[in-house]
Parts: C-alpha cells; sequence; structure tokens
C-alpha cells in the first residue's frame, strides 16, 4: 500500500529516435520535473554514486544517447564539508549520509554499528575516506588497465618524487589523484628505511597503485588541487551539466523497475522505473536500509532494521 500511495509518477525509457536536443537540465526534485515532459531516454541510471556518476557521465558524452540520472540525495557540487578534504570527519551527520545502522551483532556483544553510506550526487565517494585504490593487477588485471585518474602530485605544492611511481599513473583522467599534502614524519621515513613493516604479506613498495595495493607504502588519495574529487565532481562537471543529452533528477527515489510485458520469450525487458518524491521501498542499492515508511533523516539515528 504505501508503495502505492507513494509512487507518483512513472518514467518509461524508449528506445525511440531523439527528440529536438534541448540544454541538460538538473531537477530539484520531483514536484520540478515537467510532467508532460515528452522526452524519450535511452538509459535511465538509478543512484548517482560512484557507478552512476561515471555511466551517467561516460555515457552522456556520446550525443547519441539520452541518458537521464536519478538520485534519491541532493546535489553536492557546492558544499563546503563535502569539498574540503579535511572535513571528511565531519559528514556522517549530515543529510548526505543514509545513517544506516546494522542490525545488533552477536560479535559485538550485541551493540549495533553505525554503516555510513552517501547520499546525494557521488553518492559514498561524496562523503568517503579518499583513498585512491586502482584495485590490483592480478588474475585478469582488466579493470586495473582501465582505470586511470588525472595524478596532480602532491597536495599543497610539495614536491613528491620518490614517493611515487609516475609509470603507474595517468595524466588526463576525470578523478584527481594525488599524496597528501603533508611531508613523510621522521617516523614515516625511519619505518621505511629499516624495513620495519617489509614482509612477504606487506611488502615495502614505492606505489600504493603499481597493481599490487595490500602493501606497506604512502597513501594516495582522490583529491586534487586540494579538493575532494568525488564521482560527481569528476564526471558531473559543469561541462557535462551543459549536456543538452543529460538529465538529472534528485531528491528522488526509485521504488521500482518493471519489466515491460514480452513476446513471450524469455528475455528480460526492463524499460520502465517507478519513483516517488520521498523514501518508500527501496532497491536493493544498499545491503543496509532505512525500515519502509521513514520519511524524516532529520534529528536522531532511526530505528534499526
Ligand atoms: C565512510 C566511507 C569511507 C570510505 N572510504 C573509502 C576509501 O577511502 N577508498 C575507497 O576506495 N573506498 C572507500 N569507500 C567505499 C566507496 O566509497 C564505495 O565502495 C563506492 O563509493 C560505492 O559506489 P557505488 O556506486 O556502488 O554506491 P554509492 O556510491 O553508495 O552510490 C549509491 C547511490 O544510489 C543512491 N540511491 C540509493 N537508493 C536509491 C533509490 N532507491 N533511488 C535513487 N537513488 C538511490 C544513493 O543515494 C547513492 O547516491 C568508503 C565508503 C564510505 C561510506
Amino acid at each position: 500500500m504505501a508503495l502505492l500511495s507513494w509512487t507518483v509518477s512513472t518514467l518509461s525509457l524508449f528506445l525511440a529516435p531523439l527528440l529536438p536536443a534541448v540544454n541538460a537540465k538538473v531537477y530539484q526534485s520531483l514536484d520540478a520535473f515537467p510532467s508532460n515532459i515528452t522526452r524519450s531516454f535511452d538509459f535511465i541510471i538509478a543512484g548517482s554514486g560512484t557507478a552512476g556518476s561515471v555511466l551517467a557521465g561516460r555515457l552522456s558524452e556520446n550525443n547519441r544517447f539520452n541518458v537521464l540520472l536519478i538520485e534519491a540525495g541532493n546535489d553536492t557540487a557546492s558544499v563546503i564539508e563535502l569539498i574540503i578534504p579535511a572535513c571528511a570527519t565531519k559528514r556522517n551527520d549530515t543529510e548526505f549520509n543514509w545513517r544506516f545502522m546494522s542490525e545488533p551483532m552477536e560479535g559485538l556483544n550485541n551493540r549495533t554499528i553505525e554503516i555510513p553510506r552517501g547520499r546525494g550526487l557521488g553518492g559514498s565517494s561524496a562523503i568517503n575516506a579518499m583513498v585512491y585504490t586502482r584495485g590490483s593487477r592480478g588474475g585478469e588485471g582488466r579493470l586495473y588497465s582501465l582505470i586511470y585518474g588525472e595524478w596532480t602530485g602532491a597536495t599543497g605544492g610539495r614536491d613528491p618524487t620518490g614517493q611515487y611511481d609516475p609509470k603507474v599513473h595517468g595524466y588526463s583522467g576525470n578523478t584527481q589523484t594525488s599524496l597528501g599534502w603533508y611531508e613523510p614524519s621522521n617516523f614515516d621515513l625511519r619505518v621505511r628505511r629499516n624495513g620495519v613493516l617489509q614482509s612477504e604479506e606487506f611488502p615495502n613498495v614505492l606505489d600504493l597503485n603499481a597493481g599490487k595495493p595490500i602493501v606497506a607504502t604512502w597513501i594516495q588519495s582522490t583529491i586534487g588541487n586540494g579538493e575532494q574529487c568525488s564521482a560527481a565532481r569528476g564526471y558531473m562537471t559543469p561541462s557535462a551539466r551543459e549536456r543538452p543529452n543529460l538529465t538529472i533528477l534528485l531528491n528522488t527515489y526509485i521504488t521500482c523497475v518493471l519489466p515491460t510485458p514480452g513476446d513471450g520469450s524469455e528475455k528480460l525487458d526492463i524499460r520502465t522505473v517507478e519513483i516517488a518524491p520521498r523514501y518508500g521501498v527501496a532497491l536493493d542499492t544498499h545491503p543496509f536500509r532505512y525500515p519502509e515508511g521513514l520519511d524524516s533523516f532529520e534529528g536522531a539515528h532511526p530505528p534499526m532494521v
């Protein structure tokens, strides 16, 4: 029942010829979204977290595609606490965290713990700890070889030579990456010089992103020019928002994805999403979630699921 009463609109995704281009739009809420919208979309993306922002950004680079990005939270572009890396510890009590709680866990003496997850453009990448890892070169290493940020050296303009390997970084990616602003402490330098952490399990290496990330080395961050580079800052840039084939709908929840009645074959054909102006029944985009029906994020932590 809750789903029915809260679902106010249904969008259909048609693989139809494109309509004439208009400028990209960022709608702040479902109320602002024109009910008589006649555009068709080639892709509707649920959630603008790390994955959603990258997908929307890359797909809309191709002007043959009309892309609609739907995000439950707000815009993060000019939120100062999400831009200044040193504010990382102050984000948990903001609207940009879903503030999930775990169930009581036996291994924790039945205590519950907070499970932060990002809510807003950029998703968790807007509130995370900014440690930059390209992953492992192991196995086929296909993802590793696809991921290149834009290496910006070291925040604060210090010389990071000797603390990273220039050969394993890209210099023109969307996500800005760097070494920390601080010079290594005497303790850090002694640890490295004396090989204190040298072991087969955690070898002492030059660069965290050389393909073997479980090592002892200098931390690299998704920070560029002193600012946190979330997926939204990297991909939902001012120029991306100018694209006529990209529409962003904020503060709106996808409550359901619906298969289109097919031709009797087993092929799954999903072309429709149901959306609602506030949280109702969640799509399974998070392993932890609010209890159904919670309609306010103000104040204390919500009850536990
Ligand atoms: C506090 C914290 C610190 C972290 N630190 C690091 C780190 O230092 N380095 C690192 O590599 N990783 C870190 N991570 C992990 C990393 O940020 C995540 O793994 C990554 O961002 C997940 O990306 P995603 O696209 O899968 O999901 P998310 O980025 O979480 O995106 C999901 C998006 O979907 C939206 N959404 C959810 N449900 C709906 C719905 N029904 N309708 C519409 N929108 C919806 C959400 O609001 C959110 O924007 C951290 C994560 C957290 C929370």
